[in-house]
């Protein structure tokens, strides 16, 4: 049994090795040749030419990534802009959650103290904080979920005027003020690093230093200073750190969750540990919750520039204007100049897992990629870190780096949607991540890290649209606090790593 996904496809993905009769044998989720090619002939996939044979292939033969030939990507001035902009999609209206809706408007899945810091300096001293916050302050303000310290290895050691820096900076800026903090940060800065609390926050009027008095005006952020004069040894120190925490607990604990629209959900979408089958089963499931989610009102934005950027050409079209378009092309080109700089492309991404998997190369991981963005039209491209306040689809570009990913999709997103095929265990402290996985052997194997099996469908037992409903509905239930995922039950937290394009000095 294999999977065709588009009727001029030339290969097929295999489902069930054992059951198959091909001229040799083809592990599960690797290419199977439909016909037989001749040397320099397309190999298509998804309807478009994922390589070309670099040698004759016999029709049933396992087509190994070293028998494709990287296709040149699509050339970013000859794109077309918004000639295919689909209409829009019926509105799905009735559906809410239960957030926590902030002053500033946006709305919070969870209720979290949050204590950022300007640089890694003060990271070991804020995680001291953070244990005696949970065994002393937290089981006093049952309404709180946790505490989180907003560690990373910026802010200081770095050329902190280079355009590349604005990256970091402002990523780090919008968590702090991260919707599931209640909007609200705590800062704790050394003194004298290079990002000074004032560089992270620049709208806050910042109220610094003098502990002991806490900060008289409410929407203030509260800053320690760890060279503060009036701080003697490491005990006034933390000391100064629980008043503080002390205080914001006290407010995070007012918070009470209110039935909201589900136009309040913003949806980070990501892969990681992708193969073959990623493309046929839980990207397209995502892409269908995706459209589900648009037409609901909600903010959806997928990311990953080294994954859009050989499919990029099936993205244009989609723009709702030729501005959008031209700023998806403007993020597809700074992104070949930065790979450029480091003397690499876009080959540099599919990982001895996706090869594993049975992905041969990057453009067949994108095609299968882009499915997660579903059929609606693009929006608005945001930058690297970029806030996203626009509902719809949105493409907000960042590495493909999971981690790195995840960390600037922070910047905006309440909820987090992860697809995986050969499995990954991620997680994120400030936000639910919900795992999909591509194939139900994964889904049988990691039943307890895995939320969404989306195999069903290589199988035929289950649809991408019931998939797709599964997905929309755990992410209403599990914004609400009603439904945990597994990286929340086991507390699995990836380190925040914010992507920094600039010099190290
Ligand atoms: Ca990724």
């Amino acid at each position: 049994m294999h999977v065709k996904v588009h009727p001029n496809d030339n290969v097929a993905i295999v489902v069930d090795p054992e059951g198959a009769q091909y001229r040799e044998r083809v592990p599960q989720s690797h290419k199977v040749a439909l016909t037989d090619f001749a040397s320099g002939q397309p190999i298509i996939r998804y309807g478009q030419t994922i390589g070309y044979a670099n040698r004759d292939i016999a029709e049933g033969s396992w087509i190994r990534e070293d028998m494709l030939s990287l296709p040149a990507a699509p050339p970013l001035d000859e794109l077309p802009l918004a000639t295919a902009v689909p209409a829009p999609l019926p509105p799905l209206e009735g559906y809410t959650f239960e957030g926590y809706r902030n002053p500033d408007g946006s709305v919070g899945t969870r209720n979290i103290l949050g204590i950022t810091t300007t640089v890694q300096c003060v990271a070991p001293t804020v995680e001291y904080a953070v244990r005696r916050i949970r065994q002393e302050l937290l089981p006093r303000f049952p309404n709180v979920d946790d505490v989180v310290a907003i560690t990373h290895t910026y802010g200081c050691g770095v050329a902190i005027d280079a355009p590349g820096a604005a990256v970091p900076i402002r990523t780090l800026g919008h968590i702090s003020r991260h919707a599931n903090f209640g909007s609200a940060p705590l800062v704790v800065s050394l003194g004298c690093e290079k990002l000074q609390p004032a560089r992270l926050l620049p709208q806050a009027n910042l109220l610094s230093g003098s502990v002991p008095q806490l900060p008289v005006l409410e929407d203030n952020p509260y800053v320690i200073r760890l060279q503060d004069h009036e701080l003697r040894g490491f005990g006034e120190i933390i000391g100064a750190i629980l008043r503080y925490a002390e205080k914001r607990l006290e407010e995070l604990n007012q918070r009470r969750r209110t039935t909201v629209p589900a136009a309040e959900l913003n949806v980070g979408l990501q892969c990681g540990g992708s193969d073959a089958f990623s493309g046929v089963t839980c990207n397209p499931a995502v892409g269908y919750a995706a459209d589900l989610l648009v037409r609901a009102g909600a903010t959806v934005m997928f990311s990953e520039v080294t994954e859009v950027r050989d499919a990029v050409h099936l993205l244009t079209p989609r723009a709702a204007n030729a501005d959008v378009g031209r700023a998806l092309i403007r993020e597809m080109r700074w992104y070949d100049e930065y790979l450029a700089r480091g003397s690499a492309d876009r080959s540099a991404n599919p990982t001895p897992g996706n090869k594993r998997g049975g992905l041969s190369n990057v453009v067949e991981k994108a095609l299968g990629s882009v499915a997660k963005a579903g059929t609606s039209a693009l929006v608005h491209v945001a930058t690297h870190g970029e806030k996203v306040t626009q509902k719809g689809l949105i493409f907000a570009a960042t590495p493909a780096s999971d981690f790195i990913c995840g960390t600037q999709q922070l910047a905006s997103m309440n909820m987090h949607v992860f697809t995986t095929g050969e499995g990954t265990p991620y997680g994120l402290a400030l936000v639910p991540v919900v795992k999909v996985s591509s194939r139900t052997t994964l889904a049988e194997r990691w039943y307890d890290l895995i939320d969404i099996d989306a195999g069903s469908i290589a199988t035929g037992q289950a649809t991408i649209a019931d998939v797709g409903w599964q997905l929309f509905r755990f992410l209403l239930d599990s914004a609400s606090g009603r439904k945990k995922t597994w990286a929340e039950h086991w507390g699995l937290h990836n380190a925040l790593a914010p992507f920094n394009p600039g010099p190290v000095t």
